[in-house]
């Protein structure tokens, strides 16, 4: 196992290697160059040096042993050169030729009493102390570089390899065309620690994480040869060799998955998070290396989205937005066609917990029977020009069930309805929302039309006439998800609305920050300053509750008072407001 983790490192540094200079095969060329370079010229020298001859060139006399200076200046340079281009290694084989040179030009020079070799002995010690002055400098320098080399592919914070680092172990894994798992791992719920419990507490939660992760993989429990990277902010990567089943693989998994389940304490508090695990195999998954990363990352986010108590997830094609939307247009047509669409009724109240109406929203399920948000086929409906057939689906039912409760007694409660632009501009919307007031018996008073801001603003021109005959008829007119969009005081006037909604990403600020509290505050007495009232949605928490109160927020709808209700739970909830 260690091996394998030490050949990982070896492929990331050759990537340094490559990263930091000339090509390595060229380097090495250089190298046993310079070295014949040397040999050679020193075995010339020591013929010449020796030799009483002398040859004519261009008419002139010259010894032969006068050459001998020459190039033994060539032979030191070579050493020279070995000392400055190939570091501790170059430094070793220059020391080692000229030391065991030294005593053989000392011999010729002095036993032999040719004192044609004395310059040599003189150029010998001067390139002696030429590359030990050399090594030491280089070696600051190489110190230097080794620091930088691993700042390269280390992650400061936790220690561990970095993105760079894993993309170098997919690159070299996957022009090896060996078989592997890239898997991310994503800390689920990181930004509400460090909203909580400051940056401090998050920077720990992720050195322990990562420790715990790299402990895991260089232990070899898992019995796969495992790669831990961080790759980003709460992203892990975990690159996974070596497993001769899907069920080898998902036990893996699990084991890194238990592994950030355990509890964690931090700054005196104990806690627990968990980890959203995404993984494609590659070739099986997608056969370049974009492909698997971005597979991968599908199934993550896939298993994010599902909020399951099971946290891994392999990628399969049908993740994919196109055939994910493909897929959700075909279950919505089937849902239309078998009258299968239903919704839930999220209750709203006032500021003291006092029932005001309800929500509709709608709800879908898929071929098992799981629901299906909204917020994954509203937009696929919206697309594929169905949305209006969901919404009438949705209309028709929900106002034939309150519209039963206000006959039978009487209750004053208010039915909101979601509405999209398309299905507003319809040319019988108008019929249709009247047909809906005589079948249901709903007072116009007690119904609510929610159209969101930013479709307000893309369409207002062509939308207002609409809105203004529907509020004629008595009905209210509410504006969703206020703050999200951007439109302009001068439209916003001119609307004829009762109730602004203020969108949830506002109060999921409140509490922690005084800015978005006056913010709040401030959209507030802008709604009042129109004559409409207030609602905060996606209210969770008792801080933001309080801060609503404290700021004249009218009405409250969220999971703090009530979630969706299936209708016979609505039932009740009515029954109990009325006693
Ligand atoms: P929306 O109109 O802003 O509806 C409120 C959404 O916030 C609902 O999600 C509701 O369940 C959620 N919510 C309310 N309180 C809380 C809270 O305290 N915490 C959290 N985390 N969430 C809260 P849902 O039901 O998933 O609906 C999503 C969106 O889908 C709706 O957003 C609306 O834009 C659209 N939609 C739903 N039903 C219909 C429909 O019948 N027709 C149309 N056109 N759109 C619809
Ligand atoms: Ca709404
Ligand atoms: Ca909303």
């Amino acid at each position: 196992m260690r091996k394998k983790q030490t050949t990982d490192k070896r492929i990331i540094e050759d990537t340094l290697d490559r990263l930091y200079s000339a090509h390595r095969t060229r380097r090495e060329a250089g190298y046993w160059r310079l070295l014949v370079l040397y040999f050679v010229t020193s075995a010339i020298v020591s013929i010449s040096a020796n030799s009483a001859g002398s040859v004519i060139i261009a008419g002139i006399n010259l010894n032969i042993y006068s050459f001998a200076g020459v190039l033994s200046s060539v032979a030191n340079i070579c050493v020279i050169l070995l000392a400055v281009y190939y570091g501790y290694r170059g430094f070793l084989t220059g020391l080692v030729v000229l030391t065991v040179q030294l005593p053989i030009i000392l011999f010729s020079t002095f036993a032999r009493g040719n004192l044609n070799s004395l310059p040599g002995v003189f150029g010998n010690i001067l390139a002696i102390i030429a590359i030990i002055f050399i090594y030491f400098n280089n070696k600051k320098i190489l110190d230097y570089q080794a620091k930088i080399r691993e700042v390269a592919v280390t992650d400061l914070m936790t220690g561990i390899p970095n993105g760079f680092a894993c993309d170098e172990l997919i690159n070299a894994l996957v022009s090896r065309k060996e078989r592997f798992a890239n898997v991310i791992i994503d800390i689920n719920g990181f930004k509400n620690i460090n909203d909580t419990m400051g940056f401090e507490a998050g920077n720990k939660v992720l050195m322990i994480i990562a420790s715990r992760l790299k402990d895991l993989a260089e232990s070899g429990t898992s019995g796969t040869i495992d790669f831990v990277g961080r790759t980003s902010g709460d992203e892990f990567s975990l690159l996974i060799r070596n497993f001769d089943s899907e069920e080898d693989l998902k036990k893996s998994l699990e084991l890194y998955d238990k592994e950030i389940n355990k509890k964690l304490s931090i700054m005196g508090y104990d806690f627990f998070i968990s980890a959203s695990i995404g993984y494609s195999i590659y070739p099986d998954d997608g056969d370049t290396i974009d492909r698997i990363i971005s597979n991968s990352n599908v199934a993550m986010h896939e298993i994010k989205h599902l909020n399951s108590s099971n946290h891994i997830l392999r990628y399969t094609a049908d993740m994919s937005s196109d055939e994910k939307a493909i897929k959700t247009e075909g279950l919505i047509r089937s849902a239309l066609e078998n009258d299968t669409i239903f919704f839930m009724l999220q209750p709203q109240f006032d500021m003291d917990h006092k029932l005001r109406g309800f929500e509709a929203l709608a709800r879908m399920k898929d071929t098992e029977g799981n629901i299906i948000s909204p917020g994954e086929f509203i937009p696929v409906a919206e697309k594929a020009g169905l949305i209006d057939k969901v919404d009438s689906a949705v209309f028709k039912k929900a106002t034939a069930f309150i519209g039963e409760h206000i006959r039978k007694d009487g209750s004053s409660v208010v039915l909101s309805l979601n509405v999209s632009v398309r299905h507003l501009m319809k040319k019988d919307f108008i019929d249709e929302i009247s047909a809906l007031l005589k079948e249901s018996g709903i007072p116009a008073s007690q119904l609510e039309i929610e159209i969101t801001e930013s479709v307000m603003i893309e369409s207002i021109d062509k939308a207002m006439d609409r809105i203004n005959t529907i509020h004629s008829m008595g009905i209210n007119i509410a504006i969703d998800d206020f703050g999200t969009g951007y439109s302009s005081l001068n439209y916003l006037s001119k609307f004829p609305a009762n109730l602004l909604k203020i969108d949830k990403s506002f109060i999921d600020q409140l509490g922690s920050s005084e800015r978005f509290k006056q913010y709040v505050a401030g959209i507030i007495s802008l709604g009042h300053t129109m004559g409409l009232d207030v609602i905060s949605e996606g209210v969770e928490e008792n801080v933001q509750l309080e801060t609503l109160r404290e700021i004249g927020c009218d009405l409250i709808q969220g999971f703090i008072w009530g979630r969706p209700l299936l209708p016979e739970d609505a039932s009740e909830l009515l029954k109990s407001s009325k006693s």
